[in-house]
């Protein structure tokens, strides 16, 4: 089966093209400045990219262009539109109303509307890209993949906020949790890679990109994860602030005159690694100039080491126990020095990290184990595919028919 797999997003469509029967990719990329004036950026594996200005007016011409580019004689790798079975759709938040990925239909959509308050930024351009498809290929069906899926195991005293219960339920306010295909992802290959009894096993998973969380998967399940209502709480990132006490949020609008509009886009875009250091936010930035001596460069990896250290003592402490430890993302998979400064010191959990053969890993493009084969818990990095995830599911959910049942009721 062939499967479309869609990420859509506010003036851009990332796409990849997949054979399901051997799980390979045949076609990427990505269509930009939709609304604005549009560009497809479009590459057959094993071709030379391809680009074309071509007006996109809305998400509905951008999908046409990408039907366009895979059945192009010359840059294209389909005889034909009718061999794409499926469409898979990335989204970033299902709310309280999915709990697994579904078959788009009516009710499907009505209940993803609901989700633009809670995620305005991401849900309407994913509706955009949603109707685009529609109408291009109106017989293909289609197949929603939620970044909070895989969080809803939680209970209920790790999913919510102290704060009063009237407006909890009111505004659906609670942790939903993000980068759910990747926490899935990465602990089902652990379970795999690492030999773990799946009924039996308690893995920390590292997502450590632009943006990271942690999650507590415990038998499977997620029983914690660090990001929260919003991507905003965890870790530092690249250029959000994680968590940081409410109370500095009306302080600093109140000093500085910011709207709460303007303060959305300040706790996302002018914060964590990028606010504080000055530098950047990409961590190749930082490592240059930690290698100049930069003493906030340093601190910002000690200030990321420490959060991620901290989460998987309280996420060990929450699943009574600890099996593995999961580093992915561009972080995770690409900078040692905070793999191994976020183990320092875990000894006394089981934890004996082989800094050695860290140290030979700075890119990691396959799995690889980084403790020593002494070592109660396991630590590896296995790199993350989320655009796998969602084309499985696509191809599941449309092989067994899954249609949407509403269970949550407003
Ligand atoms: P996103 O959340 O945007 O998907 P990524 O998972 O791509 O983010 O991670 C981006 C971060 O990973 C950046 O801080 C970047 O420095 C780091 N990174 C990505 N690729 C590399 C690489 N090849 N070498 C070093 N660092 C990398």
């Amino acid at each position: 089966m062939k499967v479309l797999v869609v990420n859509a997003g506010s003036s851009s469509i990332k796409y990849q093209l997949y054979n399901m029967d051997d799980s390979s990719v045949l076609a990427k990329g990505l269509c930009e400045r939709i609304g604005v004036d549009g560009k497809i950026k479009h590459t057959v594996i094993g071709q030379d990219k391809w680009e074309c200005n071509i007006p996109m007016p809305t998400h509905k011409e951008a999908i046409s262009a990408v039907i366009d580019a895979l059945v192009d004689k010359e840059h294209g790798c389909l005889e034909s539109i009718t061999e794409i079975e499926a469409i898979g759709h990335r989204i970033v938040q299902g709310g309280p109303y999915f709990s697994a990925s579904v078959l788009v239909d009516d009710t499907v959509i009505e209940d993803l509307e609901k989700c633009i308050d809670l995620a305005p930024v991401h849900t309407q351009p994913h509706l955009y890209g949603i109707g685009g498809c529609r109408a291009a290929l109106p017989d293909v069906p289609q197949v929603l993949v939620f970044d909070t899926a895989f969080h809803q195991t939680m209970p209920e005293e790790a999913y919510t906020y102290a704060l009063p219960y009237e407006l909890c339920q009111k505004y659906k306010i609670r942790r939903y949790g993000f980068h759910g295909t990747s926490h899935r992802y990465v602990s089902g290959r652990a379970l795999d890679y690492l030999g773990l009894d799946p009924n039996n096993s308690k893995i920390v998973t590292c997502h450590l990109g632009n943006g990271s969380s942690i999650s507590a998967v415990k038998n499977g399940k997620v029983i914690d994860t660090s990001m929260g209502f919003t991507p905003l709480e965890g870790v530092i990132m690249g250029t959000r602030c994680g968590s940081i006490d409410p109370a500095i949020v009306p302080f600093i609008m109140e000093k500085e005159g910011i709207e709460p509009k303007d303060m959305q886009d300040w706790m996302n875009k002018k914060c964590g690694i990028a606010g504080y250091s000055e530098i950047g936010s990409d961590m190749r930035d930082i490592e240059a100039a930690l290698n100049e001596g930069n003493e906030r460069a340093e601190l910002i990896y000690k200030m990321l080491s420490y959060g991620i250290k901290k989460y998987i003592g309280s996420y060990a402490a929450a699943m009574g126990g600890l099996d593995a430890i999961v580093f992915t993302a561009g972080i995770g998979e690409n900078t040692p020095i905070i793999r191994e400064m976020s183990m320092e010191g875990l000894e006394f959990l089981g934890v004996e990290f082989d800094a050695e053969k860290n140290a030979a890993y700075p890119h990691v493009s396959e799995e690889v184990l980084l403790s020593k084969d002494s070592s109660r818990v396991k630590v590896a990095v296995i790199p993350t595919n989320e655009e796998l995830v969602i084309a499985g599911d696509t191809m599941e959910v449309v092989k067994n028919n899954v249609k949407y049942e509403r269970k949550y009721f407003d």
